[in-house]
Parts: structure tokens; C-alpha cells; sequence
């Protein structure tokens, strides 16, 4: 499935281009028609600064036309810090001393009660992977409180899982849970490397790990998303790579990832970062970001608190379309008081609150958007793609991320949030073009105002 020489050759090839070369295939990229291997190595390889100048205006241009100006807002929870794996870098592996838990019925409760109180509608799930004490049963039993969860307007609407590699029969339990996406990062797909960074435990098998897709689709899941940690391999090889990756399951399925995400290597217990010889400038992160954005443009591109609040600002720019707020990356983080923090899985580096974020994005001109219809409606797979590529979910999502704001506003914010939201909409009404949509929102924002909530399209 990665063909590692056809890699290699691509990027050779991909050095010896022109300037004409890239502004063509940039031109091409405006159209929104994706990008060929043989454009996406040339654009890895740009070095010129023009060029990458270019590269980071196109792909801003794409991403404004198909996003506008909403970004999709998540918080991860982490559920269980069992693992039985060694990856070399994570704070988890099993070789790290600590004392290791898993949540309850009751903490995750808890947790999500925390959660909804800073206004998160939209969760992933994240545990180590370690058959007894984190089963799959577990896993549900967590879906299923969390779905049960609601304190006040507070509800958890889309559960994505970011579990280990499974069999086709739990990818199906999963599915019939109602989870939203299924999130498996294959870290790198550079098989030696992939090797070197797991050295024992079930993740340890490249090729298993590789079609965890292929089951996931077996069993009905049709969201997957995707991922590469940076800093593990040649950035340029992971990028080829992963839409290598897509491309074979649009072809076989129909359908490539829904996201993909990019988190970066950081700094975590038992592992040192300068052994690392492949870590990720910020520099060659914006182009990472920018070219997945031309390559690929209706995949939602992931951003977490691994990276710096100014770091988000910029990216958000080029491509990226769903940031996580208010993170804690360990396991009962949301309700331990920072001195008491349960081992992290690594470092964040955003540590604001989501209300910070939510008002610093609207300053900045963007839409937080807390909407979970798509899937909710059946508009997932191929058929959230169809929808996405004919430009008609814009009818949909517009309207949808700002009655989801609104209900954002009035549960949580303040009166000058509100105030702020309430022009937002006003303002963001007026560039609807099709009459009925715009009736439609009318009446559901009056209704949101009168106590309802939930209301989509
Ligand atoms: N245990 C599952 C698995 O093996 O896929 C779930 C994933 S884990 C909770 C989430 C992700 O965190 C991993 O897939 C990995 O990419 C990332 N991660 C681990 N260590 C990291 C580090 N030091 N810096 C940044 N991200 C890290």
C-alpha cells in the first residue's frame, strides 16, 4: 500500500522543477481538484521562499472557499493510561514507571460534566491500548456514559475514539455505539523507522497498524482520520505517504480520511527529544499543513494544544479546520487541580481556556463552530464527501456553526460575548445567498433565543 521506492523517487524527481513548474501546479490547486504525487512532492521539495510564499497564499485562498471562516472546536479525553506497548516516544509506554489508572463510570461523569460546562459539544476519545485493563467493553461503557452525560444545556454530541488498532467485530461495536470519527495515527509509515520507535506490544506490527482502516471500513465505520507524528521520519516522506494512504482507500472504499492530523513530537517522561533527528521546524510545519491543505482539500486538517497558541493563529490560516481547546492530556486531568495533575501523555503548549479561544477566534474574524449534524444526519463516508466536494454543505455548515455559537453564547459567555456573537450573526446572514436558508436560520435563532437547543440542518 506505501510503496516506499515509488516515494523515494517521486521526491528525487520532485528537485529538479522550475518556477513555472509550481506556479502551474498552484494554478491547478485553486480549482480545489486535489493535487497528483507528482505535484505534491514538487511542492515538499520548494525551497525558494517566493515559492513557499505562493504556496501558503493558494492554499489560504482553498481554504477560505471551502471552510469560510468557521473552525470546528474538540477536547480530547483521556480515559486510561494502561498501555502495553513500548513506543519509543510517548509517556505512556509500558517500560515508563507510574501509577496507572483508568477512569470510572462516575469520573468520566465527572469529566464530561467539566467538559460541557466550557461549552464542549464535540470530544475525542483517547486511551492507551492494553487488552485487560482498557478492553473494549470499556471503551463502550465510556461512549455510552458520555452520551448519557447532560447537565443543564450541556451535551456531548459527537464522540470520536482515538483507540488502538482493532478487529473488524469492535470497529462494528463502535460503530453501533454512534461514534463519530475513528482517529488511529499511523505515527510513521516509514516501515524501518515504524520498527525502531515500537519495540514490542501489539502496536509493534507495522502492517496491522496499517490496515486498521480497512477493517474500520469493514465494520461500517466510514470516518476515519488519519494522522503522522512529526519528528519521527522525513516530514517530506510521511506527506507522500499519507496520501498514498488516502488514495488507496478512496479506491477500494470509495472514501478517504474525513481528517487528518498533525501533531507535532513533543517533550515527554522517558523520552529525550535531541534523540529524535527528524523534528519538525516550525517553518517546514506550515508547509506540512499547507500542502496537505492543496493536496487534499475536503479532509478536515486537525490541529491540538500541542502547539503554541501563535502557531495555531498562522496555521488556521493555511488549512487548518478543527483546533482542540482547553486540553488536558491526562487521564482525570479536567478535574485534578494542576499541582495534582495526573502523568500527561505529553506536553501542551495552549494552555488557555476554551472561553479565551473562542473570544480571541471571533476577534480575529473566524466562527468557533460547535456543530455535530453530519454524522447526526447520516452525512457521513462517501456521502459527507459528495456533499463537500459539490459545495453544497455550505448550506448546511454556515448556518449550522452559528446557531451552535449562539447556543455557546447564551449558556456560557458573557454579555459582551453575546453582544458580539449576536452582530456576528447578523452580520454573517446578510451573505447568505439562498433566501429559504436564511429564513430557516432566522426562525431556528429565534427559537435557540426562546430556550431550545440542538437545532440543525
Ligand atoms: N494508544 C492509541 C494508539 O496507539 O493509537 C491511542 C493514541 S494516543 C492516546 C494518541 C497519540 O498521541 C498517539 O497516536 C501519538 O501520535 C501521540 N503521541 C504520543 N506521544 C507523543 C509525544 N511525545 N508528542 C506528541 N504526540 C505524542
Amino acid at each position: 500500500m506505501i510503496g516506499h521506492e515509488l516515494i523515494y523517487n517521486l521526491l528525487e524527481e520532485g528537485k529538479n522543477v522550475t518556477k513555472e513548474d509550481i506556479k502551474e501546479i498552484l494554478d491547478r490547486a485553486k480549482n480545489k481538484t486535489g493535487l497528483s504525487h507528482r505535484d505534491i512532492a514538487i511542492l515538499l521539495q520548494a525551497e525558494d521562499e517566493g515559492d513557499i510564499k505562493e504556496i501558503f497564499k493558494i492554499a489560504g485562498e482553498v481554504k477560505k472557499k471551502i471552510y469560510g471562516n468557521r473552525i470546528v472546536i474538540f477536547a480530547p479525553l483521556y480515559l486510561s493510561d494502561y498501555c502495553v506497548n513500548n513506543c519509543v516516544y510517548c509517556g505512556y509506554k509500558r517500560n515508563n514507571d507510574f501509577k496507572r489508572r483508568k477512569l470510572t463510570r462516575e469520573e468520566i461523569q465527572e469529566e464530561v460534566k467539566l467538559l460541557e460546562k466550557m461549552g464542549h459539544k464535540r470530544l475525542a476519545l483517547e486511551a492507551g491500548e492494553d487488552p485487560i485493563n482498557c478492553n473494549i467493553d470499556y471503551i463502550l461503557d465510556a461512549i455510552k456514559a458520555i452520551y448519557e452525560t447532560q447537565n443543564d444545556n450541556g451535551a456531548i454530541r459527537r464522540v470520536n475514539v482515538n483507540i488502538a488498532s482493532t478487529t473488524v467485530e469492535n470497529y462494528r461495536k463502535l460503530k453501533d455505539a454512534g461514534i463519530g470519527t475513528y482517529i488511529l495515527f499511523q505515527e510513521t509509515y516509514h516501515k524501518p523507522t515504524y520498527e525502531k520507535m515500537h519495540l514490542n506490544g501489539p502496536k509493534a506490527n507495522y502492517d496491522y497498524h496499517l490496515t486498521a482502516f480497512d477493517r474500520a471500513m469493514e465494520g461500517g465505520v466510514d470516518d476515519v482520520g488519519a494522522g503522522v507524528l512529526f519528528g519521527l521520519h522525513d516530514y517530506k516522506f510521511e506527506v507522500l505517504a499519507l496520501m498514498l494512504h488516502n488514495e488507496y482507500l478512496e479506491n477500494k472504499y470509495g472514501v478517504g480520511f474525513h481528517t487528518i492530523s498533525v501533531p507535532r513530537l513533543k517533550k515527554a517522561e522517558g523520552m529525550d527529544l535531541n534523540l529524535f533527528p527528524h523534528i519538525v521546524t516550525d517553518d517546514e510545519f506550515k508547509k506540512i499543513v499547507a500542502i496537505i491543505r492543496l493536496a487534499v482539500p475536503f479532509t478536515g486538517i486537525i490541529l491540538s494544544t500541542r502547539e503554541t497558541h501563535e502557531m495555531r493563529k498562522e496555521v488556521i490560516e493555511y488549512g487548518v479546520s478543527q483546533v482542540s481547546a482547553g486540553s488536558c492530556t491526562g487521564v482525570g486531568g479536567y478535574k485534578e487541580s494542576e499541582e495534582k495533575k495526573n502523568k500527561p501523555q505529553f506536553e501542551v503548549a495552549d494552555n488557555r481556556k476554551p472561553f479565551e479561544v473562542i473570544k480571541e477566534l471571533i476577534d480575529e474574524g473566524h466562527i468557533p463552530s460547535y456543530c455535530t449534524a453530519c454524522y447526526r444526519m447520516g452525512r457521513t463516508g462517501d456521502r459527507f464527501m459528495q456533499l463537500a466536494k459539490s459545495g453544497r454543505i455550505q448550506n448546511v455548515c454556515g448556518p449550522n456553526a452559528l446557531m451552535t455559537l449562539l447556543e455557546y453564547a447564551l449558556d456560557y459567555g458573557d454579555g459582551e460575548l453575546q453582544s458580539t456573537v449576536n452582530n456576528m450573526i447578523a452580520r454573517e446572514i446578510e451573505n447568505i445567498e439562498r433566501e429559504d436558508i436564511r429564513n430557516l436560520l432566522l426562525e431556528k435563532i429565534d427559537k435557540i433565543k426562546k430556550g431550545e437547543r440542538d437545532l440543525y440542518l
